[in-house]
């Protein structure tokens, strides 16, 4: 059967059935943005990986190897975060081509140095290999959070109200701007492109919503909006409405949606990378929540919409009216 067919998650989901656990340690498998296991102290380790691909992921032309390592780092500590956890452990495997040289990859590292000495994690192994054309990049990162304290994509409840971390859509611009497909004036681009470059992992979001443990379901938006609550509302069995003019847009995206002829919709729900958190809350619990985020970081929860029955994703455009969405975020087949 060609891949194309089952798609991505459908081969996920097939794995799911396939694999399952009778180890007691083990508190989930797959399906999350983490595994997650007890270790002897009673805490939950999380632990997680990403795969980044030359010309799937990144082309070496559009950014620097330091600002590849730093992306690279922020990936994995995402999906961390969407747990809840704090990162600790970091391993690196590469599959390196002849084009690559020493300079490049000291780069590389410094590029991760930055987020590793931020973290004060430490970096315990990897494996190093030739590749044939392409620069691969693999990394896998352990993390840790209080065992009551982890959320899963699975938690979701009818009503609860569904909130974002951040802006969206301004990394999937950026792409376009790398790509060239987009052009803007300087100062603008030198916004999305860095966005996009150099995206920041919320730690320190994710953690405090875990610790406040108000929190219902959680994940990282890594494929964009659409595909990641469609994460959450498979796993949780509900549906989700969601309102467009609840749909945070940055200035800088608000501006060009303005100057050009940009639907800023498409890259939110389905461009990827924006990396903040999307989380559901009960209606109860919602104040409370907003109030502990608010006093502990210095930036907005934006509520996009809530929990519903049902298996689809609804969306209430400008002019009220409703439609269900397409699911499709980033696919890899
Ligand atoms: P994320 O986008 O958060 O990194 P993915 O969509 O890549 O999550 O993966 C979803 C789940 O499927 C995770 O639990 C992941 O570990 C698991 N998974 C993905 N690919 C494979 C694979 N090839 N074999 C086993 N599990 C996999
Ligand atoms: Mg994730």
């Amino acid at each position: 059967m060609n891949l194309r067919e089952i798609g991505e998650f459908g081969f996920i989901e097939e794995l799911k059935k396939i694999y399952q656990y009778n180890n007691f340690d083990i508190i989930k498998g797959i399906g999350d943005d983490c595994a997650v296991f007890i270790n002897e102290k009673n805490t939950a380790v999380l632990l997680t990986t990403d795969m980044l691909v030359e010309n799937v992921h990144f082309e070496i032309s559009t950014l620097s190897p330091k600002e590849l390592g730093f992306k690279s780092l922020s990936v994995n500590l995402s999906d961390i975060a969407a747990m809840g956890g704090i990162p600790k452990n970091v391993l690196v495997s590469l599959a390196i081509p002849e084009k690559i040289d020493y300079e490049f990859l000291k780069d590389f590292y410094y590029g991760m140095d930055e987020l590793i000495n931020e973290y004060n994690m430490n970096l315990i192994g990897g494996d190093t290999n030739f590749s044939r054309s392409d620069l691969i990049i693999n990394i896998v990162m352990t993390g840790e959070v209080e065992k009551d304290e982890v959320i899963y994509r699975n938690g979701a409840k009818i009503n609860d109200k569904i909130f974002v971390t951040g802006y969206l859509g301004d990394s999937s611009l950026g792409l376009d701007v790398c790509l060239r497909k987009l052009k803007l004036d300087k100062y603008n681009e030198n916004y999305f492109r860095n966005v996009h470059i150099k995206p920041k992992a919320q730690i320190k979001e994710g953690s405090v919503i875990a610790k406040s443990k108000l929190a219902n379901s959680m994940i990282d938006i890594s494929d964009g909006l659409a595909s990641d609550l469609m994460h959450i509302c498979c796993q949780s069995g509900v549906g989700a409405v969601i309102f467009e003019n609840q749909i945070p847009y940055s200035e800088f995206m608000k501006n060009v949606f303005n100057q050009k002829n940009i639907n800023p919709l498409d890259y939110a729900l389905y461009g990827g990378e924006d990396f903040c958190l999307l989380f559901t809350v009960s209606p109860e619990n919602k104040k409370k929540l907003c109030e502990i985020f608010q006093s502990h970081v210095n930036t907005n929860l934006f509520e996009i919409g809530e929990v519903i029955q049902g298996n689809r994703i609804e969306l209430v455009d400008k002019s009220g009216d409703r439609k269900v969405l397409s699911k499709s975020g980033y696919r890899h087949f």
